[in-house]
């Protein structure tokens, strides 16, 4: 299967030369490929007719095109696509009731996009994007005989109730006004707003107006503002942002004992945070602003300490295997695997070339063979 994306902010065919359409071997012959599309006014592939040369990523003087290879099987996996060469998210995680469950992958990579799906905000369209209305029967249908069917028809049923924590904190300010005591007492639906002061610091803040916080100070009224709601999901998208060590395990605590009774989903991309936190990680990998795949989930254990994992970053989660090409075309070969996988096989490598150099320093003729010559023949050798 591959994928085609433009991205619609970087596509300007007023400013170029259409090199993208001017360079397209198969355009040239008559097949038609890509074009500008009226309605939006960029450019347009179809990935039927594609043959996936690369060419017009490398032609196109805006880095506007993205011409991705992925495993025909991720097909039946797909569960939102945004629009035509837009991003796509393959798979869903499965929010489980008194666990806590930590997406975890880089920026752009659709964990918001999940999140939005999982709450019902956005209904998934299995990557029927021309359709504006939800269609929940051919969702429930779909995820038939699996784990979320049931999660997915009670939110199709609006028999949960969610509460967001926003990623961007930031814009806080901008949505509400006046103090941070009027506000959170307004939302206390649980009673809870003493001891999440006291739980989350608040005390010094909570007279002052909205507008006059700092990053951490809102990131800590978004968490509480979130957890004084009385809700059946609570999703959490990048809590520690723009806290100390010491606020962020703060806050993953007070979330922590959320869980007891809920569903508590968290992004994040503090691999200690969702260690402390989290009872199940789902890695997340793929390309940014192109397309995201949710891996199979791992106990927060056995995901970061498997070898490697906890020295890596998270932008180094992606698979080593990955054929995605951004200029050279599609390479055929092995597609995606899942990060996990490639980290096993890295240290599948690191254990033989551990052995090998166990093996070189037991043997005798070590220093000949370090010195490059032959070690003397056995003295058993039938040569
Ligand atoms: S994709 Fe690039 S070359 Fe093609 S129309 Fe857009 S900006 Fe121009
Ligand atoms: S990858 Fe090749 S075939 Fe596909 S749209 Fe670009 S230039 Fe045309």
């Amino acid at each position: 299967m591959r994928i085609a994306v433009v991205f619609k902010d970087r596509c300007q065919p007023k400013r170029c030369n259409l090199e993208c359409i001017a360079f397209c071997p198969p355009q040239r012959t008559g097949t038609e490929v890509i074009w500008i599309d009226p309605e939006t006014t960029k450019a347009a592939i179809s990935e039927e007719t594609c043959i996936a040369c690369g060419i017009c990523v490398k032609k196109c003087p805006f880095d506007a095109i993205r011409i991705i290879g992925l495993p025909e099987e991720l097909k039946e996996d797909l569960v939102h696509q945004y629009g035509k060469n837009a991003f796509r998210l393959f798979r869903l995680p499965v929010p489980k009731k008194g666990e806590v469950i930590g997406l975890l992958g880089p920026n752009g990579i659709g964990k918001t996009t999940a999140i939005s799906l999982l709450s019902g905000e956005l209904p998934p369209n299995l990557g029927h994007y021309r359709r504006k209305k939800a269609y929940w029967d051919d969702v429930l249908e779909y995820f038939a005989g699996t784990e979320l069917h049931d999660y997915l028809e009670k939110i199709a049923g609006k028999e949960l109730k969610t509460a967001i924590k926003p990623q961007y904190v930031d814009k806080l300010n901008k949505v509400y006004s006046g103090r941070v005591r009027d506000l959170l007492t307004r939302i206390d639906e649980r009673g809870r707003l003493d001891e999440l002061t006291s739980s989350l610091s608040l005390e010094s803040f909570l007279d002052r107006d909205i507008a006059q916080l700092s990053g951490g100070e809102l990131q800590r009224v978004a968490v509480a503002a979130t957890m004084l709601k009385d809700v059946d999901i609570y999703f959490f998208d990048e809590p520690s942002s723009y806290l100390d060590i010491y606020q962020r395990l703060q806050v993953a605590k007070v979330i922590q004992s959320l869980s007891k009774d809920k569903y508590v989903v968290v992004v994040e991309h503090d691999l200690a945070v969702l260690d402390f936190l989290a009872d199940h990680v789902f890695l997340m990998y793929g390309e940014e602003g192109a397309y995201g795949i949710i891996a199979q989930p791992r106990a927060v254990r056995t995901a970061i300490t498997l070898p490697g994992s906890s020295r890596v970053s998270v932008a180094a989660l992606r698979p080593t295997c990955m054929t995605s090409t951004s200029g050279g075309g599609m390479a055929p070969g092995p597609g995606p695997a899942e990060p996990l996988l490639s980290f096993g096989l890295q240290a599948a490598s690191r254990d033989r070339n551990k052995n090998r150099a166990r093996r070189f320093m037991a043997c005798p003729f070590r220093e000949q063979r370090r010195a490059g010559s032959n070690p003397p023949p056995a003295p058993f050798s039938r040569a």
